[in-house]
């Protein structure tokens, strides 16, 4: 018997949203009594000009609670199935969507005040915090260190009441430092980072002296 853990499920390409020019937000068919939390990411198989498939990690970028399946993909240089995103997709094409995967990222009640820290493409799983949070008038404070050219959601995050927002454009201003980092987070917060590893264990570094490790949450798209 063969068994498929990703129990996959063919999607349409319902919508491409440019966010820069090495980024891309794509809407996919939500499949019914399909359902997601912030945090969770899909395995998503994608068709290769050649007639291959092949198959990577992508996380929900908006909550269930939208009804709408949201992906936001950054181009890795030379990526094949990034690359195919941002360069190919379009409206009408098919892929196929596992069922969700949860990761560390994924906490039911976390404790305090929210810091959401992002590097790059760990933007997308933290969108979905964010627009979670926006829709349950919830506070919260978002560091988003990114490169021009992979800059997502510009407009959405202009900070309403409340919200602290810092977006750092590494390629034009200094990366985020211990300064600005201890700055904004205290022992009363939940802090949730995503990025690259290197990102990660910079960031989880700045925070170790603030932040007691159980309310300390991050999850690396990268082995290095
Ligand atoms: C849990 C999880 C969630 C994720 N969520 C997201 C998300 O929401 N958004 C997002 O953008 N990304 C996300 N990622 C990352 C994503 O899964 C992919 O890893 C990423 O898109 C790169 O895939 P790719 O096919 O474009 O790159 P690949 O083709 O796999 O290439 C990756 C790198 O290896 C190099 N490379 C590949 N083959 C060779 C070779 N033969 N020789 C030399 N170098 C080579 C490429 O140049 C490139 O730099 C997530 C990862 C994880 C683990």
């Amino acid at each position: 018997m063969l068994i498929d853990p990703y129990q996959f499920q063919s999607v349409r390409v319902e919508n491409v949203v440019r966010e820069a020019s090495d980024a891309v937000s794509v809407r996919l068919t939500l499949p019914k009594h399909y359902d997601f939390t912030p945090g969770q990411h899909a395995v998503v198989r994608v068709p290769m000009p050649d007639g291959s498939h092949l198959i990577r990690q992508y996380s929900f970028a908006a909550p269930v609670s939208t009804g709408e399946l949201w992906l936001t993909v950054v181009r890795e240089p030379g990526g094949q199935v990034s690359g195919w995103f941002v360069d190919t997709a379009k409206t009408g094409d098919a892929v196929e969507i596992s069922h969700p995967f949860t990761g560390p990222l994924v906490h039911k009640n976390p404790y305090g005040e929210i810091c959401i820290i992002a590097g790059g493409s760990g933007i997308a799983p933290l969108m979905a915090f964010v627009r979670e949070l926006r829709s349950k008038q919830k506070s919260f404070t978002l560091l988003y260190s990114t490169r021009t050219n992979e800059f997502c959601f510009e407009r959405e995050l202009s900070p309403l009441a409340g919200e602290d927002i810092t977006v750092r454009l590494t390629d034009v201003s200094p990366r985020l430092t211990q300064e600005d980092i201890s700055s904004r987070i205290s022992k009363d917060m939940s802090v949730f980072i995503c990025g690259s590893r290197s990102f990660v264990l910079t960031m989880r570094d700045y925070c170790k002296d603030s932040i007691p490790p159980e309310q300390l949450h991050s999850e690396a798209f990268t082995l290095e």
